[in-house]
């Protein structure tokens, strides 16, 4: 369970009704049962309930069971789609691995403005169910502009281009290994990238134009895919 407190051994960790309704009437544990907590910055830590009400509760942290983890520093910048799709980006990057998630605004992106909290809860979700002890930031929606113009020059950034896949250019697994961290992926939004946009991306000293093979996929999928890709290449 994910809490905003400190945890250490004796710490007692109030838990508002949303997590009560989860831990209690969800997962169905019970006073004097043991729950796996994390905050997002001092790994794992089993704590005992000591109270369980419908509205809230309270945990007594006993001992660290796992380390901090944090992943390594890859950002997955993506367009924003439909609310659906982008919840699953968001839960499917927190899953693999990203340590920043950044909603994008490109020229042909239809949404004007995003739920940030709602994506940041979801990333909560999905670092709880993986078991992780990070969770990553879901930062504001930023024009694609913007981005590019503070883009750091140790940053080297996957430009998932699906021009490529018309232009039957080298596979992924062929295109040259990329520096050692820090990394980005970019995806595009349902309408891809604009000329303008691709022209700049291509001629940016710290972007790969990667192909993800011969077909154009959804957003969703070349997320994932672009993940699985990076996993494999520089992953932990
Ligand atoms: N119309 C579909 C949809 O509704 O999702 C296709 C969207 S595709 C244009 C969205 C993004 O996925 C692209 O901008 C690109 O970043 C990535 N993409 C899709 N297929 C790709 C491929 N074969 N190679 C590289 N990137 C790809």
């Amino acid at each position: 369970l994910y809490v905003e407190h400190p945890l250490g051994q004796g710490q007692t960790v109030p838990l508002s009704g949303a997590q009560a309704h989860y831990l209690f009437g969800v997962m169905r544990r019970g006073v004097g049962e043991v729950v796996t907590l994390f905050n997002g910055h001092a790994g794992a830590w089993a704590a005992r309930v000591v109270e369980a009400g419908k509205r809230g509760g309270v945990l007594e942290v006993e001992t660290q069971t796992a380390p901090q983890r944090d992943p390594p520093d890859l950002w997955l910048c993506f367009a924003p789609i439909k609310k659906a799709r982008t919840d699953f980006i968001v839960e499917k990057a927190a899953e693999m691995g990203a340590r920043r998630i950044v909603p994008v605004q490109t020229a042909f992106t239809n949404a004007e403005r995003i739920r940030r909290d709602r994506l940041q809860a979801h990333a909560v979700e999905a670092a709880e169910q993986c078991g992780g002890t990070f969770v990553p930031e879901v930062a504001d929606l930023v024009g694609l502009d913007r981005l590019l113009s503070d883009w750091p020059s140790d940053r080297s950034l996957m430009f998932c281009d699906e021009a490529l896949a018309e232009e039957g250019a080298a596979a992924a697994a062929d295109t040259p290994a990329l520096p050692d961290g820090p990394w980005a992926i970019l995806i595009g939004p349902e309408g891809g990238f604009s000329e303008p946009e691709r022209a700049r991306l291509r001629a940016m000293p710290q972007a790969q134009s990667v192909r993800l093979g011969p077909r154009i996929l959804r957003a969703d999928t070349a997320a994932v895919a672009a993940l699985t890709l990076w996993q494999i290449r520089y992953g932990d």
